[in-house]
């Protein structure tokens, strides 16, 4: 039996396998954050023209020139030019819609001027291709220049791959337009054009889905690590990032300090102003702190209205001084609070790595406890923690 190709039933099975694989995406959509709606609306657009654009062209003995050339060849550059759309949204990039519709605009003219007023299947192949390798490449271009993961390879072949072959059609074209006499005329070259066709929703689509869910994963990673309300490292990201900075205090023979921050009479805020207030005490602290270290130094959140600070590379002495620039600034400056200015005093308490900590846990009860004898102290002080050898009284300064 001899063996037929039928470029028609291809292009109809690509079309199939196109819109399918749009309706996948559409209800895989549902499942993803909301960020991304109108990246994959934009990218369910494209699955949908692009296979229109197929079913027309593949009609070319039974539709008027007019749908089967002008229109089908709009329907499918519409569509790539919906996958660059679809993905300068999810990059969160400006729309750049004029060089995509002077794109739809170029290809309209082509289908217009060499299928309608003056056939010319070459010329017209030529200048198809070359706009669709350049919105095919611009998809390519997104995704490498914005992308980051090695996920971003999937759909960044895709696209570059369709690119080249489209820029291949075209020069090909050029040197030797018997390649294409006839629209479904059996070549390489329109078996790579057509196989593209198919391939590209399908692989793109897949790199798209997997670039969506890279995005959410790395944003549930930032969220387990951040503090909800203050926005610093929570307890989790402080102990993972505290046995990593001892490790490497320890490998390199450096100091490491911590400072254990409680808010005095912290209830006392709740109580008069309200606990949303209390809330805003709690960012407006952070914030306040942050500005006061070091870029070096983390800042995170223990939980209530108790804080740490990580001091890689700082001794006690410099911890101590660092804690007093803290408990001074918000002794002399009242937080702002939303119209309820009010000052909040800090006791702090500091702990130095000793050779015998090897947990942050130890050096942690360490800051905790000085933190509580500043506050049996009388509060709004800095107390270093007996360990750390640090015993200067003018640095004690009382309320
Ligand atoms: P001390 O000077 O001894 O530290 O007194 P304090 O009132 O600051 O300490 P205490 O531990 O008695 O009270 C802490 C309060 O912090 C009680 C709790 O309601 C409040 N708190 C803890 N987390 C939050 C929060 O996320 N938001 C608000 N608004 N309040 C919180
Ligand atoms: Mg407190
Ligand atoms: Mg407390």
């Amino acid at each position: 039996m001899e063996w037929t190709f039928d470029i028609r039933s291809a292009l109809l099975v690509g079309a199939m396998l196109t819109l399918m694989i749009g309706l996948v995406l559409l209800v895989v959509g549902r499942a993803l954050s909301a960020t991304y709606r109108p990246s994959i609306r934009w990218w369910v657009g494209a699955t949908l023209l692009q296979p229109a654009g197929f079913v027309l062209l593949s009609l070319r003995d039974t539709l008027s020139p007019y749908l089967s050339i002008l229109v089908a060849n709009i329907f499918v550059v519409l569509g790539m030019a919906a996958y660059v759309v679809a993905l300068r949204h999810f990059y969160r990039l400006p729309s750049g819609r004029g060089p995509l519709a002077l794109a739809v605009g170029l290809v309209a003219l082509a289908s217009y001027w060499w299928g309608l007023l003056d056939p010319n299947l070459t010329q017209r192949l030529i200048w198809i291709s070359l706009v669709l390798a350049a919105v095919l490449g611009t998809s390519a271009a997104i995704i490498y220049r914005h992308g980051e993961g090695q996920v971003r390879h999937v759909a960044g072949v895709a696209f570059a791959g369709a690119a080249a072959i489209m820029a291949y059609r075209a020069v090909i074209l050029v040197f030797d337009p018997s390649q294409v006499s006839a629209v479904f005329q059996l070549t390489h070259v329109q078996l790579l054009t057509y196989g593209m066709g198919s391939v590209l929703p399908v692989i793109g689509t897949i790199g798209f889905l997997l670039l969506c869910t890279e995005r959410s994963q790395q944003a549930l990673e930032r969220a387990a690590r951040v503090d909800y309300l203050t926005g610093c490292y929570n307890r989790r990201a402080i102990e993972e990032l505290a046995t990593h900075n001892i490790a490497a205090a320890r490998r390199h023979g450096l100091p490491l300090s911590v400072l254990v921050l409680d808010i005095d009479h912290f209830k006392r805020i709740n109580d008069e102003l309200g606990h949303a207030i209390g809330d805003l005490a709690l960012v407006e602290s952070v914030a306040r702190i942050r500005t006061l270290l070091r870029a070096e130094d983390v800042l995170g959140r223990l939980g209530g209205e108790e804080f740490i600070v990580l001091m890689p590379n700082a001794d006690s002495a410099s911890a101590v001084n660092a804690g007093e620039r803290i408990r001074m600034s918000f002794s002399a400056q009242p937080l702002g609070m939303d119209g309820h200015p009010r000052t909040v005093t800090l006791s702090i308490g500091v702990a130095t790595l000793a050779p015998m900590d090897f947990e942050f846990s130890q050096l942690l009860r360490r800051g905790d406890r000085a933190m509580y004898a500043a506050k049996n102290a009388g509060r709004d002080l800095v107390m270093p923690d007996a360990m750390t050898g640090w015993d200067h009284p003018a640095e004690r300064q009382p309320a």
